[in-house]
């Protein structure tokens, strides 16, 4: 079932989202040679606990133990903060956080690099930053939801990436999951119809190398099978008479 937003759940979707966004403008200089992820992890649950109200949506969620998932080079999602993960000059780090507002979440993911990194890492950060903003800008009335997975998928098909398929965004709401799927594929012009109240997490993940992944032992990170990195970008958005609204801004 499709729960679709009134314009009040949607602004409150959006303090929620406010609040992500907020936290993103604070990690990149705390995210630098020598900072832990366990580091991070404390300063973003502070932070979010410091607004009242809200709360960190990851944490607990199925069993997730920390606030962010700080996702490491080849780590894909779901990397678990660790006092002895250190980051390195030349690392990237995706970073992926909820916060829980009023009844609502709000979810968003962003890839930091540490220091200088290599151009061609570059290139894959930047790449997938504009295939969300592409998906971003399908999300509107009158389209459908393959016409978002089509035009992030062209993205990466253009750069040669290998393109995340086992995971997807999703609707989000009252739950931090809800339907429905949005794969970061798709067939323009097919899918369900995108209807104004409609709220999605729109998340391309693009690996430098094969679109293949694997979990590891500790049974939440997810990393690339061939050890090439990855990158994630996330916004929440809605769909409003008047095109997408970014709600994690
Ligand atoms: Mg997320
Ligand atoms: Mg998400």
């Amino acid at each position: 079932m499709i729960a679709l937003k009134s314009p009040e759940d949607i602004e409150t979707i959006a303090r929620a989202g406010a609040i992500i966004a907020h936290l993103y403008r604070e990690l990149p200089e705390r995210a630098g040679p020598g900072a832990s992820t366990r580091d991070l992890d404390r300063f973003a649950e502070s932070f979010i606990r410091d607004h009242p109200g809200a709360e960190p949506a990851f944490k607990g969620l199925y069993g997730f133990p920390a606030t962010l998932c700080t996702s490491v080079n080849y780590e894909v999602v779901h990397g678990i903060p660790a006092d002895r993960r250190h980051l390195l000059e030349g690392d990237i780090i995706s970073i992926d956080c909820g916060v829980k507002l009023d009844g609502f979440y709000a979810d968003a993911a962003i890839t930091l690099p540490i220091g200088e990194i290599p151009p061609d890492i570059e290139r894959l950060l930047q790449v997938t930053r504009e295939a969300l903003e592409s998906g971003i800008e399908r999300a509107r009335p009158g389209n459908r939801l393959g016409d978002v997975g089509a035009a992030i998928q062209t993205h990466a098909i253009d750069a040669g990436y290998g393109i995340v398929r086992d995971l997807v965004g999703h609707g989000i709401g009252r739950e931090p999951h809800e339907e429905p799927q949005v794969p970061n594929y798709g067939k323009a012009g097919k899918g369900m119809p995108l209807e104004v109240g409609l709220v999605l997490a729109i998340e391309p993940m693009f690996n430098l190398g094969a679109a293949e992944i694997r979990t590891l032992p500790d049974r939440w990170t997810v990393v690339t099978a061939d050890r090439a990195v990855s990158a994630h970008f996330e916004h929440t958005v809605a769909v409003t008479p008047a095109g997408p609204r970014v709600l994690t801004v």
